[in-house]
């Protein structure tokens, strides 16, 4: 038994040493979700151009001293508009009218707001009749982005290992990347075991309950950048077990579920053991989730490869999870999931913990690391959390009912209303 950091480091440090798979090319928007095995490299400048922010005038800074200035207005810039050089230039004591989105004519060196101005019209008949009068002084670089301040051509935007999410996706697009290189997505074994586990299209029998397991692992797997491979249920009996078990270390990961409590018919550890795993954990302090094993199979020195012969088989991680639905869940999300993101090439994803107001009082016992279904709301900076009313580990209805998991320490057994605590959100 390990304690909750420890078992997660263990995992970390495992989830170091894996590599992606095969490289493939998609097009942008199927790779939404996907992880980058390229970096993506600003193609030009960023902004290309001297950018304004603000519908105003381009002025010279200088000739804002006295206020209110008068500036004659000797053009016009629009967003799309490349004022040529020479041609139209910004004079001392002249002013361009210019666009949010335009480039900054040569001369100027700051946008004044139009909020700022009032146009002065002369009388008609004269060719440069317009004036403008200015309001506000405004300091060198006021309302624009100078060319390349948010990146320069050649810069990394979106490194390699990183997984495109719609910013991401953003960035692609605006340096005309219409297709992406992507990691391969980790084929990711789902094995539910139990003679008491039937498929979810089945009547159940009385004392039957149907496989929800596989499918919130499924989903888990998906939303963590893995594909999902449902096995069939294993029963409660070590041959068949054994078959699943190896048909599922054929895929990048193996997840199990069930039998690895204490109990008589728990024997997936016992099945695992015959095919010389090695164990990092078995048995973590947390709640829900304590039973969690977490070893590898194969990866030993192959026989013959002195002789160069067979390469040494390779080394397939599994997670055993307990079986009881909010369990499997959650330890899924604490250490299966960094495992599935290594492998799918990602950079290692820090657990991030929030921190809100506990509503109402929580008592319970020392010992164990406490992730408890819980609903934080309030709206706006407000935010309140309070625990889900639950029936334990198995409870799946009350871990839909709730939106995080309030973390308590093992060293405490009564935390008051009002008290901060910390939140793990729950992902999608
Ligand atoms: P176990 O970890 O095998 O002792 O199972 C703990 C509890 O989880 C028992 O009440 C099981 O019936 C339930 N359970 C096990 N596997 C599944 C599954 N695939 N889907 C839903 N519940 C399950
Ligand atoms: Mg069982």
């Amino acid at each position: 038994m390990v304690s909750f950091e420890d078992a997660r480091h263990l995992v970390e440090q495992h989830a170091a040493g894996v590599s992606p798979g095969e490289v493939e090319t998609v097009d942008l928007l199927a790779g939404l979700g996907r992880v980058l095995a390229e970096g993506i490299l600003a193609d030009r400048d960023f902004p290309p151009f001297a950018r304004a922010t603000r519908d105003g005038y381009a002025v010279r800074s200088e000739d804002l001293t006295d206020l209110p200035a008068r500036l004659e207005v000797v053009g016009e810039v629009k967003a799309g508009d490349w004022p040529e050089p020479g041609v139209r230039l910004v004079g001392s004591g002249q002013t361009m009218a210019i666009m949010t989105g335009a480039p900054l004519p040569a001369g100027s060196d700051a946008v004044v707001m139009v909020e700022h101005t009032s146009p002065i019209r002369e009388s008609a008949g004269r060719s440069v009749g317009k004036l403008v009068e200015v309001r506000r002084g405004v300091s060198v670089g006021e309302n624009f982005v100078p060319r390349g301040a948010e990146a320069r051509a050649g810069q990394l935007l979106l490194d390699r290992g990183q997984r495109l999410d719609h910013a991401g996706i953003a960035i692609a697009a605006s340096v005309g990347k219409g297709r992406v290189q992507v990691f391969r997505k980790p084929r990711v074994a789902v094995l539910s075991t139990g003679d008491e586990v039937v498929e979810i299209g089945a009547t159940p029998g009385p004392a039957q309950i149907r496989n929800s397991n596989s499918y919130s692992l499924a989903a888990q797997v998906q939303n963590a950048g893995g594909e999902a491979v449902r096995l069939a249920i294993a029963p409660d009996e070590r041959g068949r077990l054994r078959t699943l078990i190896e048909e599922g270390l054929g895929c990048d990961l193996l997840l199990l579920t069930g039998g690895v409590s204490m109990g008589k018919y728990d024997l997936v550890e016992q099945v695992l053991g015959e095919l010389t795993a090695e164990f990092y954990f078995t048995g973590a302090e947390i709640q829900p989730g304590r039973p969690v094993v977490f070893g590898s199979c194969g990866g030993g020195s192959s026989t013959r490869s002195g002789r160069g012969e067979d390469p040494p088989p390779h080394k397939k991680y599994f997670f055993g999870l307990p079986g009881n639905p909010v369990s499997t869940v959650v330890t899924f999300e604490l250490f299966a999931r960094p495992m599935i993101e290594a492998l799918a090439g990602m950079t290692p994803q820090q657990l991030i913990f929030l921190r809100a107001r506990l509503k109402s009082e929580i008592r319970t016992k020392t010992g164990l690391k406490r992730f408890l279904p819980a609903v934080v709301s309030g709206e706006f900076e407000n935010a309140e959390v309070e625990l889900a009313r639950w029936q334990g580990s198995g409870d799946i209805a009350a871990l839909a009912r709730a939106n995080c998991y309030v973390v308590i320490p093992p060293d405490r057994e009564r935390i008051e209303g009002g008290e901060w605590v910390s939140l793990l959100m729950r992902s999608g």
